[in-house]
């Protein structure tokens, strides 16, 4: 997974009018754990391109981001974010629980649980097909 850098000028303009739409979509609250009050930044899960894809993006909060930058190193309760974060209305939100619990090396049944329950059109197909590597 990358870290959002906004290299380009082109791209950082991109980032502030995309960060804005974030704080609409998130309603301030973080898209992985839904807990609100928490400093959020936008976060591209998969590799970074120039253009940043923003439908890999999404709004996370301190304590998510620095689990998922280290998932292999992430506890089982550090993870139950996962729970929340698979039942969001937004299909990039969803890709991206799908795509970390696909990154996991160590997985908890109750992770192949929710891969299982989880529905996958083919329109979320498609955005975890982009968060590979
Ligand atoms: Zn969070």
């Amino acid at each position: 997974m990358a870290k959002w850098t906004g290299r380009s000028k082109g791209r950082k303009n991109n980032v502030t009018e995309f960060g804005k739409e974030m704080v609409r979509r998130s309603k301030s609250a973080c898209e992985l754990c839904g807990e609100s009050g928490r400093s959020l930044s936008v976060y591209e899960v998969g590799k970074t391109e120039d253009e940043a894809d923003l439908e890999r993006c999404i709004h996370v909060c301190d304590e998510c981001k620095n689990t998922i930058k280290k998932l292999n190193e992430a506890g089982e309760n550090d993870l139950r974010f996962l729970n929340h974060a698979i039942w969001s209305e937004e299909n990039t939100v969803k890709a991206a629980a799908i795509h970390m619990i696909s990154e996991i090396e160590e997985r908890h049944s109750w992770m192949d649980d929710l891969i299982d329950a989880v529905y996958i059109d083919d329109e979320l197909e498609q955005i975890c097909e982009r968060m590979k590597h």
